[in-house]
C-alpha cells in the first residue's frame, strides 16, 4: 500500500492510496515556527493515515530541492533549509521514501488520470500560498538538471512586485493567494483571502470580479511564456485558487492566446487530491 503527502504552505495532506483514488486522508495545519515544529507536523499527518500494510511514501514539497536526495533546500514559504527530509522520514516510518516538488506531483497526477490524461505534453500551475509550476511529458516530470519549471518565478514584467526569491515581477507575487489580496488591497479592498474576494464576487461585487480578471490577465501573460518556451498540449491550472476558475479564466486565455504562438487547452484541474495522488505516483514508481 503507498502513502502519498503533500505538503502545502498552510496545510499538509496525506492520504492512503489505493490505485487512482485516496481511501483515507487527513489534513494537519503546519506548524511553521522553525524546522523541527514544521517536520513534526509532517509526521503527524502521516501517522494519521500510517498502518502496517504501507511499503512506500511518496512526499510533494515546494522546492527548491534536490528530489534525487529527499533534501528540501530552500523553499521560500516553509522553514525548511537543506533539509534531510527522506532521511529524516525513512528512519521513523521504515518504507521507502520519494520526495519531488508538490506542483509537479499535482500535474503529473493530472497528467496521469486526471485533466491532461492522454496528452503528451502537460504544463501545469497550482495557484496557493505560492504559485508552482510542472511540467509532465509522456506521463514523467521533467526535471531538467534538477528544478525544472518554477513557473510561479517566472516573471512578468522586471520591474514589477518584488520577490524575495530575489527577482521582480514573479507571477507567485500576483497569482498567490497573498499576491491577489495585494491587488485587491491596490483597488481599495480589505479581504484576508482570494476565498474571501470570491464570495464577495459571488454577490456581485464589481471590484472583486474585477481584481480576478486582473489576476487572470497577469497569468494569462505568465501562460502565454509557457507555451511559447514549451509548446505543451495542454496547461492545467490547479491549487485552491482555482476554485475561482468561473471569475478568472476568461482573462487568463484572452491574455495567453494573444500572446502566445500556439493555442493549447487552458483548462481547470479535474482532481481533488491531485497532490497526494501524484506524490503516490511517485513511491510507486521509485520503489
Ligand atoms: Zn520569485
Amino acid at each position: 500500500m503507498i502513502l502519498g503527502v503533500d505538503i502545502g504552505g498552510s496545510h499538509i495532506g496525506a492520504g492512503l492510496l489505493r490505485g487512482c483514488s485516496t481511501i483515507r486522508k487527513a489534513s494537519v495545519e503546519a506548524d511553521k515556527r522553525d524546522a523541527a515544529c514544521f517536520f513534526n507536523s509532517v509526521v503527524a499527518a502521516i501517522r494519521r493515515v500510517f498502518n502496517s500494510r504501507v511499503t512506500a511514501i511518496g512526499v510533494g514539497c515546494p522546492g527548491p530541492l534536490d528530489w534525487n536526495k529527499g533534501v528540501i533546500v530552500a523553499p521560500r514559504n516553509l522553514p525548511l533549509r537543506n533539509f534531510m527530509l527522506r532521511e529524516r522520514l525513512e528512519s521513523i516510518f521504515k518504507v521507502r521514501v520519494a520526495v519531488d516538488n508538490d506542483a509537479s506531483c499535482a500535474v503529473l497526477a493530472e497528467a496521469v488520470y486526471g485533466a491532461g490524461k492522454g496528452k503528451a505534453v502537460v504544463a501545469g500551475l497550482t495557484l496557493g500560498t505560492g504559485v508552482g509550476g510542472g511540467l509532465v511529458i509522456k506521463s514523467e516530470v521533467y526535471h531538467g538538471a534538477g528544478n525544472a519549471s518554477e513557473f510561479g518565478h517566472t516573471s512578468i514584467g522586471y520591474n514589477g512586485r518584488r520577490c524575495n526569491c530575489g527577482s521582480r515581477g514573479c507571477i507567485e507575487e500576483y497569482a498567490s493567494s497573498r499576491g491577489i489580496v495585494r491587488t485587491a488591497k491596490s483597488h481599495g479592498l480589505r479581504a484576508e483571502s482570494p476565498k474571501e474576494l470570491y464570495r464577495l464576487a459571488l454577490k456581485g461585487n464589481k471590484k472583486a470580479v474585477g481584481v480576478f480578471r486582473e489576476t487572470g490577465f497577469y497569468l494569462g501573460v505568465a501562460v502565454a511564456n509557457i507555451i511559447n518556451c514549451l509548446s505543451p498540449d495542454i496547461i492545467v491550472v490547479g491549487g485552491k485558487v482555482s476554485g475561482s476558475w468561473r471569475f478568472f479564466h476568461k482573462s487568463l486565455k484572452e491574455a495567453a492566446y494573444s500572446r502566445s504562438f500556439s493555442k493549447p487547452p487552458i483548462v481547470k484541474a479535474e482532481l481533488v487530491d491531485a497532490g497526494i495522488l501524484g506524490s503516490g505516483l511517485i513511491a510507486c514508481r521509485r520503489g
